[in-house]
């Protein structure tokens, strides 16, 4: 049976017209590209609290750090009910590998959502929805993406690959062991290491050192590794990490095969070719020449193919 990663999203970017206004914010990349991939779990804070559609519209006031969502009309505070939703979801938020919010919303907006001035019309562009911040401070390491964003191709394969890395440690077989978390470590090497060596190294120190793999430890260990990957990884440092593997199995090439592979990753480096060129190439050697170690890198199948995310980088 195949593995489902189930994902949260904003329900009015899957259709589901609960906006203040009884309109939707369909995504098509959400709606169709993902879900052919992701079990989409759709959720509306505020028609969870009760609000209706339509409804009064709600804003954000008072301090950026710590606003105050209230119904524009009366002035009531919803703030701890919309909180409260996400904390009432615990258990079923535990299963999902990332999510996906609905950008400007003071409830579900992950930035630059407006704050304003109590009493007034003055506002400034530094706020987050009272919903989104709750999820972020429940689960910290659980990749968070907006719609809005998505539509930037680097973004796009910076979300989709931390939600499969996410998802695959969310499978390892609990209690976690030196020997699971070694292995994991080991899997993400060249994922880790295109987005920041110094991180790599960091952790696979701790990991050697570390006696006890208890709960606090573990959760240093994804919170750094997610907060890592949270940074699309630059043309160079993916060189570096394409020229890196090349030099894993350079021995079982012969010369034609590491010339080729040479000039398709100088091709990516200069800008010319896109990333998915020189692993295509190093995929189709790696079916001929098997090396287990680098079979089993998440960097060489870090989600399905057939999301084309690795064209447009
Ligand atoms: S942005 Fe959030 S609260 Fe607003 S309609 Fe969409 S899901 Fe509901």
């Amino acid at each position: 049976m195949s593995l489902v990663i189930k994902v949260g999203i904003s329900s009015c970017l899957v259709g589901e017209k609960v906006r203040y206004d009884g309109g939707h914010k369909r995504s098509d990349f959400c709606d169709v590209e993902l879900r052919r991939h992701l079990q989409l779990v759709p959720y509306c804070p505020e028609v969870g609290i009760g609000l209706g559609v339509p409804r009064p519209t709600i804003r954000l006031q008072g301090d950026s750090d710590a606003p105050d969502a209230v119904i524009v009309k009366t002035a009531e505070s919803v703030t701890e009910r919309l909180a409260d939703f996400a904390n009432n979801r615990e258990r079923q938020f535990e299963q999902l590998s990332g999510y996906i919010l609905c950008a400007k919303s003071p409830s579900c907006g992950m930035e630059r959502v407006r704050v304003y001035k109590e009493g007034s019309n003055e506002n400034t562009r530094d706020g987050m929805g009272i919903f989104a911040r709750r999820v972020q401070q429940m689960f910290p390491a659980m990749p968070l993406e907006e719609d809005g964003r998505l539509n930037d191709p680097l973004l796009r394969e910076n979300f989709i690959l931390r939600v499969y890395v996410y998802s695959a440690w969310q499978q390892l077989p609990r209690p976690l062991t030196a020997s699971v978390l070694q292995r994991f470590h080991a899997q993400q090497k060249f994922t880790l290491l295109a987005h920041n060596q110094p991180v790599y190294r960091e952790l696979g120190r701790k990991l050697a050192e570390q006696r006890s793999f208890d709960e606090d430890f573990t959760t240093w260990y994804i919170e750094t590794l997610m907060d890592a990957l949270s940074k699309p990884a630059s043309r160079k440092n993916h060189t570096n990490v394409l020229q890196h593997i090349q030099g894993f199995f350079s021995d079982q090439m012969d010369a034609d095969e590491r010339q080729d592979l040479t000039e398709v990753i100088l091709g990516y480096n200069s800008g010319q070719l896109p990333l998915v060129a020189p692993l295509t190439l190093i995929n189709h050697y790696l079916r001929k020449h098997p090396d287990t170690y680098l079979q089993e890198q998440s960097y060489l199948h870090p989600y399905p193919d057939d999301l084309k995310l690795r064209y447009g980088l």
